[in-house]
């Protein structure tokens, strides 16, 4: 039997009015795939559109709500718009031991379900933007799984940008707690990306690893998170980067590949900007993300979501050794061949 040679058809494709849109340049190229050299991202995605070559497609998304959307990003400008504390006059002077426990229990305090520290790295500050502050506080807000898994239904979306309110609100907090006591504190939340990249600076926080589809896997978490930061100078202590086996999961898992309608995961490690890494094709996701104000078909198809901890159970200072080893006991369950196949997100438990 002679096997045909006829190039497979794309299990989707984008519409004629966003390629009508589609700049000249790949996105995969801006982002720096196959460069070997360590460099500054370039503002894509998330910028001014007017800055950027993909930003007429951002307006387009912009066009793309429905009203439960609208309400959601109406909570997210509420949000943004909150102003935060002028930094109070008298400024107290602590330990570095002491203002990390303190930062820590304030940000759990504020909303955070799980937060890390770490210095913040030049190789994260997009070209264009910059960053003085010595230290960035990394948080994780959890979505609400059983809207999550809805995606990528407009419920999904409006859950997304939901919690980048709640990120935006809870930094504003934990800055609004180190100003009282006279440092300068700068909040940060999505989904607009500058001033740097939060997901190279959350795995450095030993917040998780990177995941085949290209977000963060939390050891308890799973990617049903989004994240927020706030940058200050205060004497802290960085927290280190954890290996609880996500990496090695995900060469062998196709959950989120295979349920990628645009196939934009891929199977194998590229080189961006100097570094091996799982990579999501940037033109292939970027149009189905559009048509869909949003996706995260891939986070709703994670096995490391099953086991969402109830929202009364959450707030991790930073991910334990315990919970790195609850996560390795508990990945080789997610392993099991019938977890690998692509299961439609709405039907998962
Ligand atoms: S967001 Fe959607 S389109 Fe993009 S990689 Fe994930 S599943 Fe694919
Ligand atoms: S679905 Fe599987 S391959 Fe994709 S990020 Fe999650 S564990 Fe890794």
């Amino acid at each position: 039997m002679t096997q045909s040679t006829a190039p497979r058809e794309p299990r989707w494709t984008p519409s004629a009015e966003q390629q009508a849109l589609w700049p000249s340049i790949s996105g995969n190229t801006i982002n720096g795939m196959g460069e070997t050299e360590v460099r500054r991202p370039t503002p894509i995605y998330w910028h001014a559109p007017e800055s950027t070559p993909h930003g007429p497609l951002q307006l387009w998304f912009y066009t793309q709500v429905t009203p439960r959307v609208q309400l959601a990003r109406e909570e997210r400008m509420r949000a943004n718009a909150e102003p935060v504390d002028v930094v109070a006059d008298v400024r107290v002077d602590r330990s570095a031991e002491e203002w990390t426990a303190r930062v820590k229990a304030a940000a759990l305090a504020a909303g955070a379900d799980a937060v890390g520290i770490t210095a913040v790295q030049p190789q994260w500050v997009f070209e264009g933007h910059s960053v003085s502050k010595r230290w960035a506080i990394i948080l994780c807000v959890a979505h609400d799984w059983n809207a999550l898994q809805t995606a990528p239904d407009d419920e999904a979306a409006a859950e997304v940008i939901l919690q980048y309110a709640r990120g935006v609100r809870t930094a504003k907090k934990l800055a609004n707690v180190i100003r009282a006591d006279g440092h300068d504190a700068v909040p940060h939340g999505g989904p607009m990306a500058y001033p740097m990249l939060l997901l190279p600076a959350a795995i450095a926080a030993g917040l998780g690893e990177l995941g085949k589809h290209g977000s963060l896997i939390h050891p308890v978490l799973g990617s049903n998170l989004r994240l927020a930061m706030v940058l200050t100078d205060i004497p802290l202590i960085p927290d280190a980067p954890i290996d609880f086996g996500a990496d090695d999961f995900c060469r062998l898992c196709k959950s989120c590949a295979d349920a990628c309608p645009p196939e934009a995961i891929q199977h194998e490690k590229k080189m961006v900007r100097g570094v091996e890494r799982w990579y999501v094709d940037f033109d292939k996701c970027l149009p189905f993300f559009n048509e869909h104000q949003g996706c995260a078909i891939c986070l709703a198809s994670c096995p490391w979501n099953r086991h969402q901890p109830p929202p009364e159970h959450r707030g991790f200072a930073s991910a334990t050794s315990e919970q790195q080893s609850c996560a390795r006991d508990t990945a080789p369950r997610f392993g099991r061949q019938e977890s690998l196949l692509p299961v439609p997100a709405r039907e998962r438990d």
